[in-house]
């Protein structure tokens, strides 16, 4: 019972980013849950590796970068595949550059850093075997996940890096 209850807690998009971890550089986290045929995939990655930089965009090339970068974060075919079985339904940016924050923080400029959260809402309608990462591709200066998974049927822990770009169960 007490299983089941986190389950269904991780499938709500916790924000994960606020647990205490550290932020590098080059290294994100990613949180796979599955509950039937329910599957949600969090990503927390250092925001420099998203967009190059992790201060309030400052010139017009720097809010483009942003908008072209969350473009493709929308798509989760740039970002994660989990087999032809699984269907999109949702996208969540639980935390992203956000414009009040920047202000309230202007004078606080050299101790900022920041991660992207993003969530995606999976349905699959059989068994998925294989997660393989497309992120690698585009971010370049990203190099490994710290990957969790939490699946009815057993949890785990590993690393996907942009050489092995893959995980199976
Ligand atoms: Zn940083």
């Amino acid at each position: 019972m007490i299983k089941k209850t986190f389950m269904f807690l991780s499938l709500v998009s916790l924000p994960i980013s606020t647990q205490a971890q550290t932020h590098s550089h080059g290294e994100g986290r990613l949180v796979l849950s599955q509950e039937g045929n329910q599957w949600l995939v969090q990503f927390v990655l250092p925001a420099s590796d998203i967009y190059g930089f992790e201060h309030a965009p400052e010139t017009p090339e720097q809010e483009l970068m942003i908008t072209k970068r969350n473009k493709r974060l929308e798509q989760n075919d740039q970002v994660i595949h989990l087999g032809d079985q699984c269907k999109l339904n949702k996208v969540e940016f639980l935390s992203s550059h956000d414009e009040g924050e920047d202000e309230h923080h202007e004078h606080e400029h050299e101790i900022e850093h920041q991660d992207i959260e993003i969530s995606y809402h999976f349905t699959c309608n059989s068994p998925v075997e294989r997660a393989s990462i497309q992120l690698f591709d585009w971010a370049k200066s990203l190099n490994h996940l710290e990957v969790l998974w939490l699946f009815e049927n057993g949890q785990g822990a590993s690393e996907i890096s942009s050489q092995k770009p893959f995980i199976t169960w």
